[in-house]
């Protein structure tokens, strides 16, 4: 075995993976790419068509129902053997079509989330998806990245990277293009990068080594094996929910078979009768029925620009009731443009619409003035295409007044830096003999000693530093972001820039809010959803525009977080509208504050350091555009156009699922109860009303169709006039429970009663008598599942494919009435009488149905 690439000297690596530093041709990536495959971390694979659907006979019931049937054939009665064996299929295919269509959401979400890489292909640097990546590949690591296959440095700087998901070492490890000794374990082999580890800062280029299951995560991902499902706790409480009630079905069926017999109803058809209800009435569907609406809204979520990485986070955005969000670009546009500059000790408007001649040229500056717009030129790490909107917007306004922008850059080169965080919250760069430094106000202010005047640098006073202070003010109470320039002659290096600073100016910015915002806010808060601003934008800023947007304008610092401990912090954080000044640090205690006080947060970012808020909150929300891939992938969703519109959408979403589910659980739960509870009454009589092929019958009209187009049911405007979910009570609150046995209970009692009418004193249950309940009980059924949308304020004709399903459920009903397959199933053609019968059944129930809705819902409340 040659030596492995840690140890061996990069272009070694280089030669063996037959690559260059520029990289593969895109011709050779191809052939490589058939050869290795996907650069993808299998796990477990997805399910093959044909285990979906003989997971729907996984059951024991349906085995022992199978075998009853068989039996029944045994007896003689070939007829039902045979439709209880199609209506087992036919809902087996059911199940099918909504597990696999879950499993495909499931897997073309993955897909969407897939992270990109920057890989060098014929010599020239792009973005592709990281899955196309192979082995001799050139990728090019920025800090932020997530690292996209596990790769030897060819060249490092100041590179860092964070390996905990691999190694558990939570402090990130420097890097270099060093090989290391043999034998070094793979926490310290700092010549190389591993997929799925994050660069925190610095930049990098490696060759590709390994892609795929042959990385290391690879290597855990292997031997953990199994599918990581990741079950959502709606999931839990359905499951529990299922088996519970199975329990307490399966004694009642029980009863059923023995009370039958010894009323004389023949051996089989009771055993069969008590074995289809077992069948029909658990309801063994319901997790599938969860996953698949969970998977539809997230598509028609990742349709609306908010992608979903993490399907439980569909259910938690349902019960979020605070929203933490950042401001530049998720509530502004991030689209800044310099409007103002202050040098000592004059104000000039810059924006074009003090575009005096005409040009499209700003205003003519001063020498002071133009040493401001220098700085911010040359202190600036983007392009005037591409970069940071804050700097962009320096370098327009720069170019505005004429300055060569890429003249001056080759003029003045950069000698040294300090870059720009977040904590920080400035950035200096030198160039040969002087150094430039743009950041926050006060922190530059405070690094200065001397400011730049008419007669050149002059002591920065008390007198000095007030005015500033009160233009930064000013600047603020207009709702511009400030930005403070400096400069220092002779600095020896880069550390240099921290101190002795002579004061240069300042600029102010627009940043326009968006347009749909100030009403998504409304909407928000009038869904019972307190907003919060989380800016490291100066106070007074941040109120301006906060202020504009209709958010409270009760401002606390990020310093006096920091200053507060964790109680006094939780006392106050729920009156906080805005925290301005913060860094990521402060992003976690602010969600912890308000987790502590049992709020449900959901909580906005975008840098490497904003991963812990992110994965933190109940609902992590990063940035798609401005996002790091770190963030993207801490997350449960990403934002694709990074706008506070898209998460009021998204709760909106999330809430209208839940409402679907819970509709869903309502509506079957209610007719499995009355299916139970009608025929272990009437069997207490001995009469046997609702026979094998009738009960599997209803159970395929009402959990097939009807429930598969519940999960389609359009969100309703009133979704959010509502205050958020508790989500500790879960599903299976007082009304669910209210309104199953509510409904349940005038269904049982209606059938009953009309059992007893049209049996006229018959000592048996006639075939009249059974057609009349069960095709009274299809009926109540779709009635009820319209009574519990109107509960859950869903428009009744809002939803074409229930209205479908509805129509075929009716047809096919009136088929088994009126076609000759009417024999198998027991039934007779019923006459006008009969139906009007049915409408006076329905007559009644239906103010009763509406009756107890209204009661159980005043009891919730
Ligand atoms: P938000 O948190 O809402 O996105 P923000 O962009 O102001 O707001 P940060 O990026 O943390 O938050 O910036 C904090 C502060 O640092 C800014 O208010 C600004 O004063 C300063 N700043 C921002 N970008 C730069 C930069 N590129 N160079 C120097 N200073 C900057």
């Amino acid at each position: 075995m040659p030596d492995p690439p840690h140890e061996v000297p990069s272009d070694r690596v280089l030669d063996r993976l037959e690559s260059r530093p520029d990289g593969l041709s895109s011709e050779e990536a191809r052939r490589r790419r058939e050869e290795y495959g996907e650069n993808d971390i299998v796990r477990g694979g997805g399910r093959s068509p044909l285990s979906i659907f003989l997971a729907q006979f996984d059951s024991v019931l349906i085995w022992v129902l199978l075998a009853a049937a068989g039996l029944s054939v045994w007896a003689g009665q070939a007829v039902d053997a045979i439709l209880i064996t199609v209506i087992v299929v036919a809902n087996g295919i059911f199940g099918f079509v909504q597990d696999y269509r879950a499993e495909r959401s499931l897997e073309s979400l993955r897909e969407l989330a897939a992270p990109t890489a920057t890989v060098r292909r014929d010599g020239e640097a792009i973005d592709v998806d990281a899955t196309a990546l192979v082995p001799g590949d050139v990728v090019v690591l920025r800090g932020g990245d997530v690292v996209p296959a596990d790769g030897r440095l060819l060249d490092a700087t100041d590179l860092e990277v964070d390996e905990a998901a691999l190694t558990g070492e939570s402090v990130p490890v420097s890097k270099s293009s060093t090989a290391v000794e043999a034998g070094t374990p793979l926490a310290d082999r700092t010549s190389m990068v591993y997929k799925g580890t994050n660069v925190t800062r610095g930049k990098g280029v490696a060759v590709v080594t390994d892609t795929g299951m042959e990385t290391e995560v690879g290597d855990i991902a292997r031997e953990l094996a199994a599918t990581e499902e990741t079950r959502t706790p709606l999931q839990d409480e359905l499951d529990d929910l299922g088996r519970t009630l199975g329990v307490g079905i399966l004694v009642l069926s029980a009863l059923v078979a023995p009370l039958l017999l010894l009323r004389g109803t023949d051996a089989i058809q009771a055993a069969l009768t008590a074995v289809s209800l077992a069948v029909a009435a658990i309801p063994e569907g319901l997790p599938a029925v969860v996953t698949l609406t969970l998977a539809l809204g997230v598509r028609a979520m990742s349709a609306e620009n908010a992608l979903v990485r993490r399907l439980p986070a569909v259910e938690a955005l349902g019960a979020v009731d605070v929203v933490c969000t950042d401001k530049t670009g998720t509530l502004t546009r991030g689209q800044m443009t310099v409007s103002r500059l202050w040098t000592n000790d004059s104000v000039v408007d810059v924006d074009a619409e003090h575009d005096e001649d005409g040009t499209g040229d700003a205003a003519q500056v001063s020498d002071r003035e133009e040493l401001l717009l220098r700085i911010g030129a040359l202190c600036n790490d983007s392009t005037l295409e591409d970069g940071d909107p804050t700097e962009q917007a320096l370098l327009e306004a720069a170019d505005r007044h004429g300055l060569d922008i890429d003249g001056l850059r080759a003029e003045t080169p950069r000698t040294g830096e300090v870059p720009f965080s977040s904590e920080r919250k400035w950035m200096g760069t030198v160039h040969d003999d002087v150094g430039y430094v743009k950041g926050a106000p006060e922190v530059v202010l405070e690094h200065s000693d001397r400011i730049l005047t008419d007669d050149g640098p002059k002591p920065l006073t008390d007198d000095r530093r007030d005015r500033i202070k009160a233009i930064v003010r000013e600047f603020g109470d207009d709702a511009l972001r400030v930005l403070a320039m400096a400069s220092r002659e002779d600095p020896g290096d880069a550390d240099d820039l921290a101190d002795g600073l002579t004061f240069v100016g300042l600029t102010g910015m627009i940043d326009p809010p968006r347009e749909e915002v100030a009403d998504a806010i409304a909407a928000t808060t009038r869904a019972g959803i307190d907003v919060k601003m989380v800016t490291g934008d100066n106070v007074r800023t941040a109120r301006a525009i906060a202020d504009s947007l209709g958010l409270g304008t009760a401002v606390l610092e990020g310093r006096e977080v920091g200053e507060m401990d964790d109680e006094t912090l939780r006392d106050r954080v729920e009156s906080i509208d805005v925290f301005a000044r913060t860094s990521p640090e402060h992003k976690v205690r602010i969600l912890r504050a308000l987790q502590a006080r049992d709020h449900d947060v959901a909580m906005t970012g975008d840098g490497v350091n904003d991963a812990p808020a992110l994965k933190n909150a109940d609902v992590g929300v990063a940035m798609g555009i401005r996002g790091t891939d770190v963030a993207r992938q801490a997350s449960d969703i990403v934002l694709l156009d990074d706008d506070y519109a898209t998460i009021e959408r998204a709760v909106e979403r999330g809430r209208a699922i839940f409402d679907n589910i819970w509709k869903f659980v309502a509506y079957l739960l209610s007719a499995n109860v009355a299916e139970v509870a009608i025929v272990f009454l009437a069997s207490l009589y001995g009469y046997l009303i609702l026979p094998a092929v009738q009960l599997l019958w209803i159970n395929l009209l009402t959990d097939g169709l009807p429930a598969l187009a519940l999960g389609a049911d359009p969100k309703s405007g009133e979704v959010m006039d509502r205050p958020p979910r508790d989500p500790d009570r879960g599903i299976i609150g007082r009304q669910m429970l209210g309104l199953i046995g509510g409904m349940g209970a005038v269904t049982t009692v209606a059938l009953l009663a009309l059992m007893w009418y049209t049996l006229e004193g018959a000592p048996a249950v006639t075939t009249y008598t059974m057609t009349m309940v069960f095709t009274g009980f299809v009926f109540l059924e779709l009635v009820g599942l319209y009574v519990i949308r109107w509960l859950r304020d869903t428009p009744t004709l809002s939803n074409p494919w229930l209205a479908v399903a509805v129509a075929a459920s009716i047809v096919l009903q009136l088929a088994v009435l009126y076609t000759p397959i009417n024999r198998y199933f027991g039934t007779i053609p019923l006459d006008l009488a009969d139906w009007g019968l049915i409408g006076v059944v329905l007559a009644i129930c239906l103010p009763a149905y509406v009756a107890i809705g209204v009661l159980v819902r005043r009891l919730d409340r």
